[in-house]
């Protein structure tokens, strides 16, 4: 949809990622005038592992669970049985998880999110529209975008990703490498060994802040990819670019997989910011962040879609309280980080505490993958790691 040079809505949010689009879906009905802005044209790409946790999906079946059911049927789809966990001497931990998951590409779940808040909502959904700059008033939010049109609204929601404009703008801070992980993927085929319906987690003894990964992802593509904590990266100057394929060829417990593996497309790279960091605000007058721009990856698996959803969904929450009591104060907002923090934060510093005691450690991940082989202790092994 195209927007004319100057337009007025309730709400807008920024980014048609798995933030913006729950966020979308959880205002659906809700008599306000939403507009859904992204700089991308989708179908789109989204540098990931392509792994949808399972509370992905429950956040989504809590809207409707049509919705998730749905998401069942996509093409590439990889449902996930079972995972394998390599511990740097070696030693396989095989987990299954209590809730159902699968593997799809970015490209195509994230258009399939966009396509129910097409078919669910009267969202005004402007692709092709990047936000360029935003500044708040007493009474509205005034938007440019990169088009040169002006946006203007009560709320703006930020869901615009790890490189997130409203926050830049809204709450600059320098970047954290120890709460921040670079991470790169590749695809590939014809990987030895390599089957649908497992996904393998290798961890090294030199890079604990980190894993490599191999995931299916349907139709005989594998997603490999490699996230390391950017501090470790700048500290060690890492290019992850040439230590994945490196990895893949000396790992012990890859060495010849890929022999005869087939790569489709280059290595590409994007940040992951973590949360579990010290408080910092998520939210202010008039504006709200979700997702990756309120740093909410966890930090030991790296997995983001699940959180980015659920904050999506308690930030409409907060959106129907403002507009209630017609209160877009800062000091209302915080009920916003209060939430976040209670339903996602609290879980998330948990997993950054355990993911720097085990980074100088590898002889105690041996030990506890050798634990879990105990009978009746592998529950407990897994649910401290996730
Ligand atoms: C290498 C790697 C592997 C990962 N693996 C996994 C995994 O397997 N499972 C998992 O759950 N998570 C994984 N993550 C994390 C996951 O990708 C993110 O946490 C998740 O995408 C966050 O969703 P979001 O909606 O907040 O942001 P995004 O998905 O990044 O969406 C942001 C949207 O905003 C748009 N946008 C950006 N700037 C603007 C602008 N100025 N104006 C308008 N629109 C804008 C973008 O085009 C994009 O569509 C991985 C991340 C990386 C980098």
């Amino acid at each position: 949809m195209l927007i004319p040079s100057s337009a007025n809505y309730d709400v807008a949010i920024i980014g048609a990622g798995p933030a913006g689009t729950a966020c979308a879906l959880a205002l659906r009905h809700r008599g306000l005038r939403v507009a859904l802005l992204d700089k991308a044209q989708f179908p789109r790409d989204k540098v990931c592992g392509d792994a949808v946790p399972g509370h992905a999906l429950k956040a989504l079946r809590q809207l409707d669970p049509s919705f998730a059911e749905g998401l069942w049927q996509l093409q590439p789809l990889d449902a996930v049985r079972q995972s394998r966990l390599v511990a740097p001497n070696g030693d396989s931990l095989w987990m299954r998880w209590k809730l159902p998951s699968f593997n799809s590409p970015r490209e195509t779940f994230d258009a399939a999110l966009l396509a129910l808040v097409q078919a669910h909502s009267t969202t005004e959904i402007l692709e092709n529209t990047g936000l360029k700059t935003l500044s708040i008033d007493a009474d509205h939010v005034r938007l440019t975008t990169s088009a040169g049109a002006e946006i203007t609204c009560q709320l703006v929601i930020g869901c615009d990703g790890a490189n997130s404009v409203v926050r830049r703008q809204l709450l600059p801070a320098p970047l954290d490498r120890a709460h921040h992980c670079a991470g790169v993927r590749a695809y590939f085929e014809d990987i030895a060994g390599a089957k649908a319906g497992l996904t393998e987690y290798f961890f090294t003894k030199d890079y604990l802040q980190g894993y490599l990964w191999i995931f299916p992802v349907g139709r005989g593509l594998y997603n490999v990819g490699l996230g390391m904590l950017s501090e470790t990266v700048a500290r060690h100057k890492v290019d992850l670019k040439q230590l994945l394929p490196q990895l893949l060829a000396t790992h012990p417990a890859l060495a010849g997989r890929f022999a005869s593996a087939r790569q489709h497309g280059g290595i590409q790279g994007f940040g992951l910011p973590l949360g579990g960091g010290r408080t910092v605000s998520v939210s202010g007058q008039r504006f709200l962040l979700c997702g990756d721009a309120a740093s909410l990856i966890d930090p030991i698996q790296g997995h983001g879609i699940d959180t980015a959803m659920q904050s999506g969904i308690l930030a409409a929450a907060q959106v129907l309280a403002c507009f209630e009591k017609q209160d877009f104060a800062a000091g209302f907002m915080k009920q916003y980080d209060a939430q976040v923090a209670e339903k996602i934060s609290r879980k998330l510093a948990k997993s950054y505490r355990l993911m720097r005691f085990l980074s100088n450690k590898p002889w105690l991940v041996n030990a506890g993958v050798r634990l879990a082989r105990v009978p009746g202790l592998k529950p407990w092994v897994q649910k401290v790691i996730g």
